[in-house]
């Protein structure tokens, strides 16, 4: 019964992963527009500190993957904004 059960995890662990995709931002491209944050059903986009430069500080979006359901809400935003060829949202 054990080795049934422990199938079955390995299964849904299997299935889970081919369904859900990995979203990640690409520093250089992000521009801190804010419309993923905005987005994104799960809150999971946060706003966090790129470089500092003198006086100036300058933000870019990070996704934190352990709640993204890979929905593409974030991307599409991010394309729409930045037109496709400035896309800062990238399937990992
Ligand atoms: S939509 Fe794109 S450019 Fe705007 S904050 Fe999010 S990742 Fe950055
Ligand atoms: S793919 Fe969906 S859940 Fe994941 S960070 Fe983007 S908007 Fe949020």
């Amino acid at each position: 019964m054990k080795k049934i059960a422990f199938l079955f995890s390995i299964i849904i662990l299997f299935c889970s992963c081919e369904l859900t995709n990995e979203y990640i931002v690409n520093k250089n491209k992000c521009n801190d527009c804010g419309k993923c944050y905005k987005e994104c059903p799960n809150n999971m986009i946060v706003r966090e500190i790129n470089y500092i430069d003198g006086p100036d500080t300058f933000y870019v979006a990070r996704i934190r993957t352990n709640r993204c359901v890979g929905c593409g809400e974030c991307q599409e935003a991010c394309i729409k904004n930045n037109g496709i060829e400035n896309n800062a949202i990238i399937e990992k």
